[in-house]
């Protein structure tokens, strides 16, 4: 029998839907989903020293040091909820990220099991950024996050495929057929 995949990386760009998908499969499988970007957000509102460093560095739509992230997600991993299965939305977002998460799983003794990728269209990924626009989003900030994602993040499809790891997914759909797609994929397993 094949062996579900319990730690999975979520990549896409934002408004893909990463977040939604990866909260979606953590409620079927029973494991937390590690979103970083609602780490920081947090710890933003909660005023905490991690939160005042990368205050202007979210709202620029900037990423956050990779040690910084490195810090962040070795210590939300080392948490008991994620020693079974984690799903990761946000990270790793570059190479360096990506190199720091294999040292951290190595370390505990496991390995990723699968990278979902939810892909759409660029078209649409501004559609739907103008769409759900916060309040202190200007186009410029929504522009520059695509444009990082593109420079930093996108480079990682490449890596995960070389590995095997790499799984597609059309985001372009309804929610439930997005995540419908998803469950199988994983319950292939690896
Ligand atoms: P998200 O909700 O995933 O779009 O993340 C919101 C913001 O948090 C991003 O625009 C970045 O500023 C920051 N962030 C989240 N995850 C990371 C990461 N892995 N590396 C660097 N910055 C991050």
């Amino acid at each position: 029998m094949a062996v579900e995949a319990r730690r999975i990386v979520f990549l896409g760009a934002p408004g893909s839907g990463k977040g939604t998908q990866a909260e979606l499969l953590a409620a079927a499988l029973g494991v937390p989903a590690v979103s970083t970007g609602d780490m920081l957000r947090q710890a933003v509102a909660a005023g905490t020293p991690l939160g005042s460093r990368v205050e202007s560095i979210l709202k620029a739509g900037e990423l956050v040091d990779d040690a910084t992230m490195g810090d962040v997600v070795r210590a939300r991993l080392g948490q008991a909820d994620a020693a079974a299965g984690f799903l990761l939305d946000g990270y790793p977002r570059t190479i360096a990220q990506a190199d720091t998460l294999d040292s951290i799983l190595e370390e505990a003794g496991v390995a990723l099991d699968l990278v979902l990728q939810v892909r759409v269209p660029e078209k649409e990924l501004v559609r739907r950024a103008l769409d759900r626009r916060r309040e202190d989003d200007t186009e410029e900030v929504i522009g520059n996050r695509l444009a990082v994602y593109e420079e930093s993040t996108r480079p990682l499809i490449g890596l995960y495929r070389g590995r095997g790891l790499l799984r597609p997914v059309d985001g372009n759909q309804p929610v439930e057929s997005v995540a419908a797609t998803i469950l199988a994929t994983v319950e292939a397993g690896v």
